[in-house]
Protein backbone atom coordinates (compact mmCIF):
# COMPACT_ATOMS: atom_id res chain seq x y z
CA UNK A 1 0.00 0.00 0.00
CA UNK A 2 1.57 3.55 -0.81
CA UNK A 3 0.87 6.68 0.42
CA UNK A 4 0.41 10.32 -0.17
CA UNK A 5 3.20 13.07 -0.51
CA UNK A 6 2.34 16.57 -0.12
CA UNK A 7 4.59 19.63 -0.26
CA UNK A 8 3.65 22.84 1.60
CA UNK A 9 5.66 25.72 0.76
CA UNK A 10 5.21 29.78 1.80
CA UNK A 11 7.11 32.72 2.73
CA UNK A 12 7.87 32.49 6.65
CA UNK A 13 5.43 33.70 8.47
CA UNK A 14 2.55 33.35 6.28
CA UNK A 15 0.95 30.64 8.50
CA UNK A 16 2.14 27.55 7.40
CA UNK A 17 2.67 26.18 10.98
CA UNK A 18 -0.21 28.24 11.76
CA UNK A 19 -2.66 25.92 9.07
CA UNK A 20 -0.40 23.11 9.89
CA UNK A 21 -1.39 22.87 13.92
CA UNK A 22 -5.50 22.87 12.85
CA UNK A 23 -5.71 20.65 10.60
CA UNK A 24 -3.24 17.93 12.04
CA UNK A 25 -5.32 18.15 15.34
CA UNK A 26 -8.48 17.28 13.43
CA UNK A 27 -6.40 14.74 11.85
CA UNK A 28 -3.52 13.03 13.88
CA UNK A 29 -3.03 10.34 11.17
CA UNK A 30 -1.37 12.87 8.88
CA UNK A 31 2.60 11.90 9.47
CA UNK A 32 4.53 15.97 9.15
CA UNK A 33 7.93 14.93 8.40
CA UNK A 34 10.96 16.45 11.04
CA UNK A 35 13.61 18.08 9.64
CA UNK A 36 17.07 18.67 10.18
CA UNK A 37 18.48 22.27 10.39
CA UNK A 38 21.36 24.51 11.18
CA UNK A 39 19.21 27.24 13.07
CA UNK A 40 19.43 27.29 16.95
CA UNK A 41 16.05 27.12 18.37
CA UNK A 42 13.65 29.21 18.88
CA UNK A 43 12.42 29.56 22.50
CA UNK A 44 9.87 26.44 23.10
CA UNK A 45 10.94 24.56 20.23
CA UNK A 46 11.68 20.96 20.98
CA UNK A 47 14.41 18.57 19.60
CA UNK A 48 13.21 15.87 17.35
CA UNK A 49 9.49 16.80 17.54
CA UNK A 50 9.86 20.48 15.87
CA UNK A 51 13.22 20.13 14.30
CA UNK A 52 16.76 17.66 14.68
CA UNK A 53 18.76 20.29 15.31
CA UNK A 54 22.72 20.26 14.74
CA UNK A 55 25.82 21.93 13.42
CA UNK A 56 27.27 22.38 9.98
CA UNK A 57 29.14 19.24 10.59
CA UNK A 58 26.14 17.08 11.30
CA UNK A 59 24.61 18.78 8.49
CA UNK A 60 26.82 17.79 6.08
CA UNK A 61 27.11 14.14 7.11
CA UNK A 62 23.68 13.98 6.45
CA UNK A 63 23.92 15.13 2.73
CA UNK A 64 27.47 12.96 2.24
CA UNK A 65 24.90 10.00 3.41
CA UNK A 66 22.43 10.79 0.75
CA UNK A 67 20.01 10.54 4.02
CA UNK A 68 17.96 13.70 2.80
CA UNK A 69 15.29 13.35 0.51
CA UNK A 70 16.23 17.87 -0.49
CA UNK A 71 17.45 20.01 1.37
CA UNK A 72 18.36 24.13 0.85
CA UNK A 73 19.85 27.00 2.24
CA UNK A 74 17.17 29.33 3.58
CA UNK A 75 18.47 32.80 5.36
CA UNK A 76 21.82 31.47 6.43
CA UNK A 77 21.09 28.05 7.54
CA UNK A 78 20.84 24.47 6.13
CA UNK A 79 17.56 22.66 6.11
CA UNK A 80 16.53 19.26 5.18
CA UNK A 81 14.38 16.26 5.23
CA UNK A 82 15.41 12.57 6.48
CA UNK A 83 14.62 10.50 3.73
CA UNK A 84 13.88 7.15 5.54
CA UNK A 85 10.81 8.42 7.59
CA UNK A 86 9.13 9.87 4.74
CA UNK A 87 9.91 6.40 2.95
CA UNK A 88 8.29 4.41 5.73
CA UNK A 89 5.22 6.46 6.24
CA UNK A 90 4.92 6.29 2.87
CA UNK A 91 5.39 2.46 2.58
CA UNK A 92 2.63 2.47 5.18
CA UNK A 93 0.09 4.32 3.26
CA UNK A 94 0.41 7.47 5.36
CA UNK A 95 -0.04 10.95 4.02
CA UNK A 96 2.92 12.58 4.35
CA UNK A 97 3.36 16.54 5.05
CA UNK A 98 7.05 18.06 3.91
CA UNK A 99 7.11 21.71 4.57
CA UNK A 100 9.74 23.39 3.31
CA UNK A 101 11.07 26.32 1.19
CA UNK A 102 10.74 26.75 -2.48
CA UNK A 103 14.11 25.31 -3.54
CA UNK A 104 13.06 21.78 -1.47
CA UNK A 105 9.98 21.90 -2.99
CA UNK A 106 11.72 22.10 -6.86
CA UNK A 107 13.99 19.25 -5.71
CA UNK A 108 11.07 16.98 -4.85
CA UNK A 109 9.35 17.89 -7.99
CA UNK A 110 11.88 16.61 -9.66
CA UNK A 111 12.81 13.20 -7.99
CA UNK A 112 8.98 12.48 -6.97
CA UNK A 113 6.59 14.49 -8.71
CA UNK A 114 3.52 12.56 -7.84
CA UNK A 115 4.28 14.91 -4.92
CA UNK A 116 1.40 17.08 -4.83
CA UNK A 117 2.51 20.90 -4.28
CA UNK A 118 0.53 23.83 -2.36
CA UNK A 119 1.76 27.03 -1.70
CA UNK A 120 0.46 29.67 0.83
CA UNK A 121 0.04 33.25 0.16
CA UNK A 122 -0.55 36.16 2.57
CA UNK A 123 -2.60 38.65 1.43
CA UNK A 124 0.06 41.20 1.24
CA UNK A 125 3.67 41.90 1.70
CA UNK A 126 2.42 44.41 4.38
CA UNK A 127 0.48 41.78 6.17
CA UNK A 128 3.62 39.31 5.55
CA UNK A 129 6.03 41.36 7.50
CA UNK A 130 3.55 41.92 10.37
CA UNK A 131 2.90 38.46 10.65
CA UNK A 132 7.20 38.15 11.09
CA UNK A 133 7.61 40.60 13.71
CA UNK A 134 3.70 40.01 15.64
CA UNK A 135 5.42 36.38 16.54
CA UNK A 136 8.43 38.02 18.16
CA UNK A 137 10.65 34.90 17.74
CA UNK A 138 13.39 36.16 14.96
CA UNK A 139 16.02 38.68 15.57
CA UNK A 140 15.89 41.61 12.77
CA UNK A 141 18.27 40.50 10.62
CA UNK A 142 16.58 37.06 10.53
CA UNK A 143 13.51 38.88 9.62
CA UNK A 144 15.32 41.27 6.92
CA UNK A 145 16.60 38.13 5.33
CA UNK A 146 13.18 36.01 5.39
CA UNK A 147 11.19 39.01 3.94
CA UNK A 148 13.95 39.40 1.02
CA UNK A 149 13.41 36.12 0.45
CA UNK A 150 10.01 36.10 0.92
CA UNK A 151 9.36 38.18 -2.61
CA UNK A 152 11.48 35.66 -4.87
CA UNK A 153 9.04 32.81 -3.38
CA UNK A 154 6.21 34.45 -4.31
CA UNK A 155 6.93 34.86 -7.70
CA UNK A 156 7.48 30.99 -7.88
CA UNK A 157 4.02 30.87 -6.44
CA UNK A 158 2.83 29.67 -10.14
CA UNK A 159 4.76 26.86 -10.26
CA UNK A 160 2.43 24.67 -7.80
CA UNK A 161 -0.62 22.74 -8.11
CA UNK A 162 -2.33 25.28 -5.69
CA UNK A 163 -2.09 28.10 -4.34
CA UNK A 164 -4.25 29.15 -0.66
CA UNK A 165 -4.34 32.76 0.74
CA UNK A 166 -3.69 32.83 4.34
CA UNK A 167 -6.30 35.42 4.87
CA UNK A 168 -8.98 34.41 6.79
CA UNK A 169 -7.65 31.76 8.64
CA UNK A 170 -10.68 29.14 8.83
CA UNK A 171 -11.51 30.11 5.34
CA UNK A 172 -7.17 28.89 4.42
CA UNK A 173 -7.82 25.91 6.95
CA UNK A 174 -10.84 24.41 4.62
CA UNK A 175 -8.94 24.87 1.27
CA UNK A 176 -6.12 23.29 3.07
CA UNK A 177 -8.36 20.19 4.30
CA UNK A 178 -9.64 20.01 0.70
CA UNK A 179 -6.44 19.64 -0.91
CA UNK A 180 -5.50 17.35 1.37
CA UNK A 181 -8.40 15.57 1.73
CA UNK A 182 -10.38 15.79 -2.03
CA UNK A 183 -7.41 14.38 -4.07
CA UNK A 184 -8.25 11.48 -6.95
CA UNK A 185 -6.83 8.33 -6.09
CA UNK A 186 -4.81 8.79 -9.60
CA UNK A 187 -2.67 11.28 -7.55
CA UNK A 188 -1.45 8.53 -4.90
CA UNK A 189 2.27 8.02 -5.31
CA UNK A 190 2.92 4.06 -6.08
CA UNK A 191 6.77 4.62 -6.94
CA UNK A 192 9.23 4.51 -3.88
CA UNK A 193 11.07 7.77 -3.56
CA UNK A 194 13.93 8.57 -5.61
CA UNK A 195 17.18 8.70 -4.16
CA UNK A 196 18.55 11.69 -5.32
CA UNK A 197 18.91 15.12 -3.52
CA UNK A 198 20.69 18.07 -4.90
P1 LIG B 1 5.10 30.24 9.21
O1 LIG B 1 5.01 28.87 9.83
O2 LIG B 1 4.62 30.26 7.79
O3 LIG B 1 6.43 30.89 9.35
P2 LIG B 1 3.38 30.99 11.46
O4 LIG B 1 2.37 29.89 11.44
O5 LIG B 1 4.43 30.98 12.51
O6 LIG B 1 4.05 31.17 10.01
O7 LIG B 1 2.54 32.36 11.56
C1 LIG B 1 3.17 33.63 11.68
C2 LIG B 1 2.27 34.55 12.51
O8 LIG B 1 1.09 34.85 11.76
C3 LIG B 1 1.81 33.94 13.82
O9 LIG B 1 1.86 34.92 14.82
C4 LIG B 1 0.36 33.49 13.53
O10 LIG B 1 -0.43 33.51 14.69
C5 LIG B 1 -0.09 34.55 12.53
N1 LIG B 1 -1.14 34.10 11.58
C6 LIG B 1 -1.19 32.92 10.92
N2 LIG B 1 -2.28 32.87 10.11
C7 LIG B 1 -2.92 34.05 10.25
C8 LIG B 1 -4.13 34.61 9.68
N3 LIG B 1 -4.89 33.95 8.78
N4 LIG B 1 -4.49 35.85 10.06
C9 LIG B 1 -3.73 36.54 10.97
N5 LIG B 1 -2.60 36.09 11.55
C10 LIG B 1 -2.19 34.85 11.20
P1 LIG C 1 12.07 28.42 9.99
O1 LIG C 1 13.49 28.80 10.31
O2 LIG C 1 11.16 29.64 9.98
O3 LIG C 1 11.57 27.30 10.87
O4 LIG C 1 12.05 27.85 8.52
C1 LIG C 1 12.57 28.61 7.46
C2 LIG C 1 12.16 28.01 6.14
O5 LIG C 1 12.74 26.71 6.01
C3 LIG C 1 10.65 27.82 6.01
O6 LIG C 1 10.27 28.30 4.72
C4 LIG C 1 10.46 26.33 6.11
O7 LIG C 1 9.36 25.87 5.33
C5 LIG C 1 11.76 25.84 5.49
N1 LIG C 1 12.10 24.46 5.86
C6 LIG C 1 11.88 23.80 7.01
N2 LIG C 1 12.31 22.54 6.93
C7 LIG C 1 12.82 22.38 5.68
C8 LIG C 1 13.41 21.28 4.98
O8 LIG C 1 13.56 20.16 5.45
N3 LIG C 1 13.82 21.52 3.71
C9 LIG C 1 13.69 22.73 3.10
N4 LIG C 1 14.09 22.84 1.84
N5 LIG C 1 13.12 23.77 3.72
C10 LIG C 1 12.70 23.60 5.00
Amino acid sequence: MSGRVVVFTGPSGVGKGTLLRSVLADHPEIYLSISATTRSPRAGEVEGEHYYFMDATGFQDLVKRNDLLEWAEFAGNCYGTPRQPVQDQVDQGKLVILEIELEGARQVRKTFPEAFQIFVLPPSLEELEKRIRQRGQDEESAIQKRLAKASVEIDAADEFDLQIINDDLNSAVEQFKAALFEQSPGEKVETPLASTAS
